[in-house]
């Protein structure tokens, strides 16, 4: 048998290039940090003084206040969602959603207004103050999105989208990640760890509901999530009873509960026409039905000592 030397089992050994390069938290913080055990080193709880407030232009995410964020699920045109933004501010609210790239399960569903979109829910934040969320699909999207919204949303299916992650990564805009549908904690705060190592501290975690045994129901909305984050990472986390339940007649208990469970915000899905909204009719709720929740959230809130946000 020949001898193989160690320059040869060097040789052999040497790693092929990375398509992408290692990303900031890997070796500094291994050489500061006192609990390595951690995959998630950055998002873990350790690695932070206290808890993580984001900043989305002044209004803070992550604190003492529980903020609201309500609107459709898509933005259908410059009627829809100027209604719907005066709505939802009236109501409380103050945080505008409305996907612009919708990724939708069939190719001929309605896939969003694109940039007509993003431009609309611009000119329902400059006339009413709200903050603006919206979902980023494709890394060629982001800086287009940074533009135009306040927060980028990045969407279970693209949870695991480590591409995408590492193009938010590269701003310092706030991210809403939304855990995946058939993830674990740790997948879930594994590709948080993707974006806050790119050298972007501003994430908040969304449970959005997990696929289970339950048929009757669109997805399992997983409020042990809210508790166990808690203990686990300092990154603000809020709860999406809309499309965790898939039903309007399920999600004022499920806003509740998640608020009762510590969440840090809700993430509604409403409109001014509930069942001709043009996504996600079934699980879209009304204003009035949003008028009455936050009535209820605000006496929540009170009794585990916090606030609803306002602007
Ligand atoms: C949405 O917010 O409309 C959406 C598509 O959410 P998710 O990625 O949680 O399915
Ligand atoms: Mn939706």
């Amino acid at each position: 048998m020949p001898r193989i030397t160690q320059e040869k089992i060097k040789k052999q050994t040497k790693k092929p290039p990375l398509s992408s390069p290692p990303l900031k938290g890997s070796s500094s913080v291994i050489a500061n940090h006192s609990t390595p055990s951690k995959p998630y080193r950055l998002a873990h709880t350790t690695s932070h003084d206290g808890m993580t407030t984001v900043d989305v232009r002044g209004l803070s995410i992550g604190g003492n206040h529980v903020v609201i964020m309500a609107g459709p699920c898509s933005v259908e045109d410059e009627a829809q969602i100027m209604a719907i933004a005066r709505a939802v501010k009236e109501a409380g609210a103050t945080v505008l959603r409305g996907g612009a790239f919708k990724p939708r399960t069939g190719p001929y569903d309605f896939q969003g207004l694109g940039k007509k979109g993003l431009q609309l829910l611009k000119k329902a934040s400059k006339e009413t103050g709200l903050r603006t969320i919206t979902e980023v699909m494709d890394p060629r999207q982001v800086d287009l999105i940074q533009e135009y919204a306040d927060m980028f949303q990045i969407g279970a299916r693209n949870m695991q989208n480590y591409t995408l992650l590492r193009e938010v990564g590269r701003t310092k805009h706030p991210v809403l990640l939304k855990r995946g549908m058939h993830s674990t904690y740790k997948e879930f705060l594994l590709a948080a760890e993707y974006i806050l190592a790119g050298g972007n501290p501003n994430v908040i975690l969304c449970e959005r509901g997990i696929r289970t045994h339950v048929s009757e129901l669109r997805f399992t909305l997983d409020l042990n999530a809210v508790p166990y984050l808690k203990q686990e990472t300092h990154l603000p986390i809020i709860v999406d009873p809309s499309h965790g339940t898939g039903r309007r007649d399920l999600v004022p208990a499920m806003s509740r509960a998640a608020v009762a469970a510590g969440a840090d915000g809700l993430i509604i899905e409403c409109h001014t026409d509930p069942a001709h909204s043009v996504s996600d009719a079934d699980q879209a709720i009304s204003i009035e039905t949003l008028e009455q929740l936050m009535r209820e959230i605000n006496t929540i809130v009170g009794a585990i000592g916090r606030t609803v946000a306002t602007l």
